[in-house]
C-alpha cells in the first residue's frame, strides 16, 4: 500500500509517522524545497501544476490524498484522472472557497453566521449595514491561520480593508461574540461507517489555534455537532478524516468552516485516542476498518508557535508528549505541538498550567 500526499508539511509528515506501522509507504509532492515531512518521508519538490512531476508522483503511489485545502482543483482533478483522490475533488472545490463552503453549510441546514459576497466597495457598506458591525471581512480563497481576514469594527474601518482586499474576492461575516469554540473531528471510510471523535474546545489567538482540549463532554453539543457532520459527510460520499470548526454561542453551534483533511485541533489524537486521526484518515482512504475514537485520558494541546519550548523541562512534565517537526523558527509560524495526557483532573490541571508556564518562559 503506497499513499501519495499533496503537500509535504507538518500534517504529512504525522501522516507518514501513522502509515509506517501499518505497512503503508508514503510519498509527498510540495513546492517547498524544505518541506518538513522530508525526514520521515520521501518529497518530490515541484509545483503542483507540474504535470511531469505528478506522473511521476502518481506512477508511485496507490492512492491519494492532501495535507492543505490550497491545492490548484487542476491538480485535483489531474490526480483524480486515474487515482483514487480522498476527499474527492468536489469536497476539495467547496472547502477552497468560503462563500462555496458557507453556501453548502446552508444547503444542508447547518447554521453559520450571516454573509455576503463582496465584489464591489458599495456592496460592502451595504453588507456592513446589513449585517451590522462589527464583522469580519475575508478573502474567499487562500485564507489560513487568521491570514486574509480583517475585523471591521466602525464604518470608517471599511474604506482600509477595502483599500487592503480589494484585488481578492471576498465574504463579509457577522462577527460572532462566541463564548467559546469546539471542533469536531469525524471520519468516514467507503463503506460508510462513520466515527466521531469527542468534540474539542479550542482557543485561537490572532487567528492562530493557541491550544486544544479534549474531550469537552458536553452531551447535547456532541450530538449537535455529529449531526451536522453526518449531513456533510453523506451529502458528500466523503472518504476520510473531516474537521469542521464552531462557534458556540447561546446554546447553539454555529458552522466557521470546515477542513477535509487530519486537523491541528485533532493532534492530541496521537497519544489521547485509541486510534488517531492520522490512523483513521489512512484507514478510511485504504478502505480498511475504522478504529475506535475513544479518548483514553483528558488530553491538551498546545501549539508550540514561533519558537520551541525547551524539550528538558517539557519532559519533566509527567504525561507529556512532546512533537517538533523541525521546521526553522519563523514568527508566527507552527514549529510543533505538546500534548499532554492526564486523567486525574488535579493533576491535570496543575500539569496543564506547569506546560503553560514552561511555554510562556521562553
Ligand atoms: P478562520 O480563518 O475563519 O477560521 O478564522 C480564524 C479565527 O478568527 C476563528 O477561529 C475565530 O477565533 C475568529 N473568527 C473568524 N470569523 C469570525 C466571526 N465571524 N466571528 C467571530 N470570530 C471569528
Amino acid at each position: 500500500m503506497r499513499v501519495g500526499i499533496l503537500g509535504g508539511g507538518q500534517l504529512a509528515r504525522m501522516l507518514a509517522l501513522a502509515a509506517y506501522p501499518l505497512g503503508i509507504r508514503t510519498l509527498c509532492i510540495d513546492p517547498n524545497p524544505d518541506a518538513c515531512a522530508q525526514p520521515v518521508a520521501p518529497v518530490i519538490t515541484a509545483e503542483f501544476s507540474d504535470e511531469k512531476a505528478l506522473s511521476r508522483f502518481l506512477k508511485e503511489v496507490d492512492v491519494v490524498t492532501y495535507e492543505t485545502e490550497n491545492i490548484p482543483i487542476d491538480c485535483a482533478r489531474y490526480v483524480a484522472n486515474s487515482h483514487h483522490l480522498a476527499p474527492s475533488v468536489e469536497t476539495l472545490r467547496i472547502a477552497q472557497d468560503r462563500w462555496q463552503e458557507k453556501t453548502f453549510f446552508q444547503s444542508l441546514q447547518i447554521p453559520t453566521p450571516p454573509f455576503a459576497a463582496i465584489t464591489r466597495e458599495a456592496e460592502l457598506s451595504k453588507a456592513a449595514q446589513d449585517l451590522g458591525l462589527p464583522a469580519v471581512l475575508k478573502t474567499t480563497r487562500m485564507g489560513y491561520d487568521g491570514k486574509g481576514q480583517m475585523l471591521v469594527k466602525n464604518p470608517i474601518d471599511l474604506s482600509q480593508a477595502w483599500s487592503r482586499f480589494k484585488d481578492f474576492s471576498l465574504i463579509l461575516e457577522g462577527f460572532i461574540p462566541f463564548e467559546y469554540e469546539v471542533s469536531l473531528i469525524s471520519v468516514r471510510n467507503p463503506a460508510g461507517e462513520i466515527r466521531f471523535y469527542p468534540l474539542v474546545r479550542n482557543l485561537h489567538i490572532e487567528g492562530i489555534l493557541r491550544s486544544s482540549e479534549a474531550p469537552l463532554i458536553h452531551p447535547t453539543l456532541q450530538e449537535q455537532a455529529q449531526t451536522y457532520a453526518r449531513r456533510i459527510l453523506e451529502n458528500l460520499n466523503y472518504v476520510g478524516v473531516l474537521a469542521i470548526e464552531f462557534f458556540y454561542h447561546q446554546q447553539q453551534l454555529i458552522a466557521n468552516e470546515m477542513a477535509p483533511r487530519v486537523h491541528n485541533s485533532g493532534h492530541w489524537t496521537i497519544e489521547g485516542a485509541q486510534t488517531s486521526q492520522f490512523e483513521n484518515h489512512l484507514r478510511a482512504i485504504f478502505d480498511l476498518p475504522l478504529g475506535s475514537t475513544a479518548a483514553t485520558g483528558h488530553a491538551f494541546m498546545l501549539n508550540c508557535i514561533g519558537s520551541m519550548p525547551p524539550i528538558q523541562s517539557c519532559l519533566r512534565i509527567p504525561g507529556v508528549h512532546y512533537h517538533a517537526y523541525g521546521k526553522q523558527p519563523r514568527p508566527h509560524r507552527k514549529l510543533g505541538h505538546i500534548t499532554l495526557i492526564e486523567s486525574k483532573p488535579d493533576n491535570y490541571l496543575k500539569n496543564k498550567q506547569l506546560i503553560i508556564d514552561n511555554s510562556n518562559s521562553r
